[in-house]
Protein backbone atom coordinates (compact mmCIF):
# COMPACT_ATOMS: atom_id res chain seq x y z
CA UNK A 1 0.00 0.00 0.00
CA UNK A 2 1.43 3.32 -1.15
CA UNK A 3 0.18 6.22 0.70
CA UNK A 4 0.94 9.65 -1.57
CA UNK A 5 -0.35 12.97 -0.09
CA UNK A 6 1.66 15.57 -2.71
CA UNK A 7 -0.31 18.23 -3.73
CA UNK A 8 -2.00 18.24 -0.44
CA UNK A 9 -2.20 20.67 1.80
CA UNK A 10 -2.69 19.37 5.76
CA UNK A 11 -3.01 21.37 9.23
CA UNK A 12 -2.93 19.45 12.34
CA UNK A 13 -3.71 21.90 14.94
CA UNK A 14 -2.00 21.06 18.89
CA UNK A 15 1.39 19.89 16.56
CA UNK A 16 4.94 20.97 17.88
CA UNK A 17 4.90 17.90 20.33
CA UNK A 18 2.84 14.74 21.04
CA UNK A 19 0.34 12.66 18.98
CA UNK A 20 -0.26 16.03 16.77
CA UNK A 21 3.49 16.16 16.24
CA UNK A 22 3.89 12.23 15.19
CA UNK A 23 0.63 13.23 13.10
CA UNK A 24 2.39 15.89 10.93
CA UNK A 25 5.17 13.66 10.30
CA UNK A 26 4.05 11.04 8.73
CA UNK A 27 2.00 13.36 6.82
CA UNK A 28 4.91 15.55 5.68
CA UNK A 29 6.96 11.95 4.81
CA UNK A 30 3.60 10.85 2.98
CA UNK A 31 4.29 14.36 0.51
CA UNK A 32 1.92 16.19 1.95
CA UNK A 33 2.48 20.28 2.52
CA UNK A 34 2.20 20.32 6.53
CA UNK A 35 1.05 23.36 8.84
CA UNK A 36 2.19 23.39 12.07
CA UNK A 37 0.40 24.84 14.57
CA UNK A 38 0.96 25.52 18.48
CA UNK A 39 0.34 28.65 20.92
CA UNK A 40 3.66 30.04 21.43
CA UNK A 41 5.61 31.84 18.37
CA UNK A 42 8.95 29.78 19.31
CA UNK A 43 7.97 26.52 20.02
CA UNK A 44 5.59 26.70 16.75
CA UNK A 45 8.45 27.96 14.63
CA UNK A 46 10.65 25.47 16.19
CA UNK A 47 8.80 22.41 15.56
CA UNK A 48 8.25 23.64 11.73
CA UNK A 49 11.96 23.47 11.81
CA UNK A 50 12.60 19.89 13.49
CA UNK A 51 9.87 18.72 10.79
CA UNK A 52 11.94 20.11 8.20
CA UNK A 53 14.67 18.14 9.08
CA UNK A 54 12.34 14.60 9.43
CA UNK A 55 12.32 14.03 6.09
CA UNK A 56 9.37 16.49 5.04
CA UNK A 57 8.94 15.67 1.43
CA UNK A 58 6.33 18.65 0.87
CA UNK A 59 6.36 22.60 2.25
CA UNK A 60 6.55 22.82 6.43
CA UNK A 61 4.37 26.21 7.45
CA UNK A 62 4.64 27.28 10.94
CA UNK A 63 1.87 29.08 12.07
CA UNK A 64 1.06 29.92 15.96
CA UNK A 65 -2.22 30.34 16.88
CA UNK A 66 -4.12 29.78 20.58
CA UNK A 67 -7.52 27.81 19.83
CA UNK A 68 -8.60 28.21 22.66
CA UNK A 69 -10.60 30.95 21.50
CA UNK A 70 -12.89 31.99 18.84
CA UNK A 71 -10.29 34.80 17.86
CA UNK A 72 -7.59 32.54 17.89
CA UNK A 73 -9.24 30.41 15.57
CA UNK A 74 -10.01 33.41 13.77
CA UNK A 75 -6.27 34.13 12.90
CA UNK A 76 -5.63 30.97 11.89
CA UNK A 77 -8.25 30.78 8.77
CA UNK A 78 -7.02 34.46 7.82
CA UNK A 79 -3.22 33.28 7.70
CA UNK A 80 -4.17 30.58 5.67
CA UNK A 81 -7.41 30.52 3.59
CA UNK A 82 -8.22 26.61 2.93
CA UNK A 83 -6.76 23.11 3.39
CA UNK A 84 -7.03 19.82 2.21
CA UNK A 85 -6.77 17.77 5.37
CA UNK A 86 -7.69 19.03 8.60
CA UNK A 87 -6.65 17.25 11.25
CA UNK A 88 -8.19 18.62 14.79
CA UNK A 89 -5.68 17.26 17.64
CA UNK A 90 -5.56 20.30 19.67
CA UNK A 91 -6.49 19.38 23.45
CA UNK A 92 -5.86 18.93 26.68
CA UNK A 93 -6.61 16.82 29.77
CA UNK A 94 -6.68 17.74 33.08
CA UNK A 95 -7.87 14.96 35.89
CA UNK A 96 -9.63 16.55 38.29
CA UNK A 97 -12.51 14.98 40.38
CA UNK A 98 -15.87 16.34 39.68
CA UNK A 99 -16.75 17.64 42.65
CA UNK A 100 -13.38 20.11 42.87
CA UNK A 101 -14.30 20.84 39.07
CA UNK A 102 -14.86 24.48 38.59
CA UNK A 103 -16.73 25.57 35.59
CA UNK A 104 -14.04 27.50 34.17
CA UNK A 105 -12.19 23.68 33.44
CA UNK A 106 -15.59 22.36 31.86
CA UNK A 107 -15.39 25.27 29.55
CA UNK A 108 -11.74 25.28 28.48
CA UNK A 109 -11.93 21.68 27.85
CA UNK A 110 -15.15 22.70 25.99
CA UNK A 111 -13.37 25.12 23.91
CA UNK A 112 -10.52 23.67 23.30
CA UNK A 113 -11.64 20.19 22.71
CA UNK A 114 -14.46 20.68 21.18
CA UNK A 115 -15.08 24.39 19.96
CA UNK A 116 -11.50 24.34 18.10
CA UNK A 117 -12.67 21.72 16.01
CA UNK A 118 -16.22 23.54 15.31
CA UNK A 119 -14.90 26.28 14.33
CA UNK A 120 -12.26 24.79 11.87
CA UNK A 121 -14.36 22.62 10.07
CA UNK A 122 -16.79 25.51 9.20
CA UNK A 123 -14.30 27.12 7.84
CA UNK A 124 -12.33 24.62 5.89
CA UNK A 125 -14.95 22.59 4.72
CA UNK A 126 -16.98 24.67 2.73
CA UNK A 127 -13.77 24.76 -0.02
CA UNK A 128 -13.36 20.87 0.49
CA UNK A 129 -16.94 20.48 -1.06
CA UNK A 130 -16.22 22.63 -3.44
CA UNK A 131 -13.07 20.77 -4.50
CA UNK A 132 -14.99 17.92 -4.17
CA UNK A 133 -12.00 16.41 -1.75
CA UNK A 134 -11.05 16.31 1.45
CA UNK A 135 -10.59 15.02 4.53
CA UNK A 136 -11.81 16.20 8.44
CA UNK A 137 -10.42 13.41 10.70
CA UNK A 138 -11.10 14.95 14.61
CA UNK A 139 -8.35 13.15 17.12
CA UNK A 140 -11.33 12.40 20.27
CA UNK A 141 -10.33 9.16 22.43
CA UNK A 142 -11.46 6.21 24.25
CA UNK A 143 -12.68 8.07 27.24
CA UNK A 144 -15.22 9.69 24.80
CA UNK A 145 -16.89 5.76 25.44
CA UNK A 146 -15.09 4.53 28.36
CA UNK A 147 -15.77 8.26 30.65
CA UNK A 148 -12.75 8.45 32.62
CA UNK A 149 -14.14 8.94 36.43
CA UNK A 150 -11.16 11.02 37.32
CA UNK A 151 -11.48 13.57 34.38
CA UNK A 152 -15.61 13.48 33.20
CA UNK A 153 -15.22 17.15 31.34
CA UNK A 154 -12.56 15.48 29.29
CA UNK A 155 -14.35 12.44 28.63
CA UNK A 156 -17.46 14.63 27.63
CA UNK A 157 -15.44 17.14 25.26
CA UNK A 158 -14.63 13.56 23.34
CA UNK A 159 -17.87 12.07 23.47
CA UNK A 160 -18.98 15.62 21.85
CA UNK A 161 -16.13 14.89 18.94
CA UNK A 162 -17.11 11.98 17.67
CA UNK A 163 -20.98 13.59 17.75
CA UNK A 164 -19.44 16.09 15.77
CA UNK A 165 -17.65 14.08 13.27
CA UNK A 166 -20.44 11.70 12.39
CA UNK A 167 -22.69 14.91 11.67
CA UNK A 168 -19.92 16.73 10.03
CA UNK A 169 -19.98 12.81 7.79
CA UNK A 170 -23.68 13.06 6.72
CA UNK A 171 -23.63 17.00 6.49
CA UNK A 172 -21.14 16.07 3.62
CA UNK A 173 -22.70 12.75 2.26
CA UNK A 174 -22.48 12.41 -1.66
CA UNK A 175 -18.91 14.53 -1.90
CA UNK A 176 -15.77 13.57 -1.91
CA UNK A 177 -14.90 15.00 1.69
CA UNK A 178 -14.98 12.02 4.69
CA UNK A 179 -15.26 12.80 8.20
CA UNK A 180 -13.92 10.57 10.88
CA UNK A 181 -12.75 10.44 14.32
CA UNK A 182 -10.17 8.54 16.02
CA UNK A 183 -9.52 7.38 19.53
CA UNK A 184 -6.68 6.12 20.51
CA UNK A 185 -6.16 5.00 24.53
CA UNK A 186 -3.47 5.99 26.29
CA UNK A 187 -0.89 6.75 24.53
CA UNK A 188 2.96 8.19 25.74
CA UNK A 189 2.99 11.67 24.07
CA UNK A 190 4.69 14.69 25.96
CA UNK A 191 1.22 15.92 27.77
CA UNK A 192 1.08 12.15 29.35
CA UNK A 193 4.57 11.84 29.95
CA UNK A 194 4.18 14.87 32.55
CA UNK A 195 0.94 13.67 33.91
CA UNK A 196 2.96 10.59 35.11
CA UNK A 197 5.84 12.58 36.09
CA UNK A 198 5.63 12.39 39.58
CA UNK A 199 4.75 8.80 39.43
CA UNK A 200 8.40 8.09 37.70
CA UNK A 201 10.43 9.80 40.15
CA UNK A 202 8.68 7.99 43.04
CA UNK A 203 8.93 4.38 41.64
CA UNK A 204 12.45 5.11 39.43
CA UNK A 205 10.48 3.20 36.78
CA UNK A 206 11.05 3.70 32.98
CA UNK A 207 8.64 6.25 31.64
CA UNK A 208 7.15 3.05 29.75
CA UNK A 209 6.60 0.87 32.88
CA UNK A 210 5.06 3.58 34.28
CA UNK A 211 2.86 4.42 32.19
CA UNK A 212 1.98 0.29 31.32
CA UNK A 213 1.25 0.13 35.19
CA UNK A 214 -1.18 3.34 34.81
CA UNK A 215 -2.68 1.37 32.22
CA UNK A 216 -3.09 -1.58 34.35
CA UNK A 217 -4.42 0.14 37.10
CA UNK A 218 -6.94 2.66 35.36
CA UNK A 219 -7.84 1.20 32.02
CA UNK A 220 -7.56 -2.56 33.06
CA UNK A 221 -9.53 -3.88 29.84
CA UNK A 222 -6.78 -2.56 27.59
CA UNK A 223 -5.90 -5.85 25.55
CA UNK A 224 -2.42 -4.29 24.73
CA UNK A 225 -1.99 -3.67 28.66
CA UNK A 226 0.46 -0.92 27.51
CA UNK A 227 0.33 2.82 26.50
CA UNK A 228 -0.13 3.09 22.57
CA UNK A 229 2.81 5.30 20.73
CA UNK A 230 2.45 8.48 19.07
CA UNK A 231 3.57 6.84 15.57
CA UNK A 232 1.09 3.81 16.35
CA UNK A 233 -1.61 7.00 16.23
CA UNK A 234 -0.19 8.17 13.27
CA UNK A 235 -0.35 5.36 11.23
CA UNK A 236 -4.20 5.35 11.14
CA UNK A 237 -4.34 8.95 11.08
CA UNK A 238 -2.08 8.93 7.46
CA UNK A 239 -4.23 6.25 6.27
CA UNK A 240 -7.50 8.19 7.05
CA UNK A 241 -6.03 11.19 5.45
CA UNK A 242 -5.03 9.49 2.32
CA UNK A 243 -7.33 8.94 -0.90
CA UNK A 244 -6.93 5.12 0.15
CA UNK A 245 -9.72 5.69 2.73
CA UNK A 246 -12.30 6.86 0.87
CA UNK A 247 -14.87 4.33 1.94
CA UNK A 248 -14.56 5.20 5.02
CA UNK A 249 -16.69 8.79 6.19
CA UNK A 250 -18.29 9.04 9.74
CA UNK A 251 -16.89 6.07 11.17
CA UNK A 252 -15.39 6.42 15.18
CA UNK A 253 -11.94 4.31 14.08
CA UNK A 254 -10.25 2.96 17.51
CA UNK A 255 -6.23 2.85 18.43
CA UNK A 256 -7.39 2.02 22.04
CA UNK A 257 -5.49 -1.38 22.58
CA UNK A 258 -9.13 -2.85 22.78
CA UNK A 259 -9.87 -1.21 25.94
CA UNK A 260 -13.45 -0.36 24.77
CA UNK A 261 -14.98 -3.34 25.68
CA UNK A 262 -18.34 -3.59 23.16
CA UNK A 263 -18.19 -5.24 19.77
P1 LIG B 1 0.13 16.90 24.31
O1 LIG B 1 -0.23 17.65 25.54
O2 LIG B 1 1.35 16.03 24.32
O3 LIG B 1 0.21 17.89 23.07
C1 LIG B 1 -0.84 18.77 22.90
C2 LIG B 1 -0.56 19.71 21.76
O4 LIG B 1 -1.70 20.59 21.66
C3 LIG B 1 0.66 20.57 21.96
O5 LIG B 1 1.30 20.74 20.70
C4 LIG B 1 0.07 21.91 22.43
O6 LIG B 1 0.86 23.01 22.05
C5 LIG B 1 -1.25 21.90 21.67
N1 LIG B 1 -2.29 22.75 22.27
C6 LIG B 1 -2.85 22.66 23.50
N2 LIG B 1 -3.73 23.66 23.68
C7 LIG B 1 -3.73 24.39 22.53
C8 LIG B 1 -4.40 25.55 22.11
N3 LIG B 1 -5.25 26.20 22.92
N4 LIG B 1 -4.16 26.02 20.87
C9 LIG B 1 -3.27 25.41 20.04
N5 LIG B 1 -2.59 24.30 20.40
C10 LIG B 1 -2.82 23.81 21.63
O7 LIG B 1 -1.19 16.07 23.93
P2 LIG B 1 -1.38 14.62 23.28
O8 LIG B 1 -1.37 13.61 24.36
O9 LIG B 1 -0.47 14.48 22.13
O10 LIG B 1 -2.90 14.75 22.79
C11 LIG B 1 -3.25 15.14 21.48
C12 LIG B 1 -4.72 14.82 21.25
O11 LIG B 1 -4.92 13.41 21.43
C13 LIG B 1 -5.65 15.51 22.24
O12 LIG B 1 -6.81 15.91 21.58
C14 LIG B 1 -5.96 14.42 23.25
O13 LIG B 1 -7.20 14.61 23.88
C15 LIG B 1 -5.97 13.19 22.35
N6 LIG B 1 -5.73 11.94 23.07
C16 LIG B 1 -4.57 11.75 23.75
C17 LIG B 1 -4.39 10.54 24.40
C18 LIG B 1 -3.12 10.25 25.17
O14 LIG B 1 -3.11 9.30 25.97
N7 LIG B 1 -2.05 10.98 24.93
C19 LIG B 1 -5.38 9.56 24.40
C20 LIG B 1 -6.55 9.80 23.70
C21 LIG B 1 -6.72 11.00 23.03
Amino acid sequence: MQIDLTGKTALVTGSTEGIGYAIARQLAKAGADVVINGRSEEKTAKAGERLKGEGAQGTVTAIAADLATAEGCAALVAKLARVDILVNNAGIFQPSDFFDTPDEVWDRHWQVNVMSAVRLSRAYLPSMEKANWGRVIFIASESGFNIPVEMIHYGVSKTADIAVARGLAKRMAGTGVTVNSVLPGPTLSEGVESMLANEREKTGKSIEEVAADFVKQHRSSSLIRRAASVDEIANIVTYLASPLASATTGASMRVDGGLIDTL
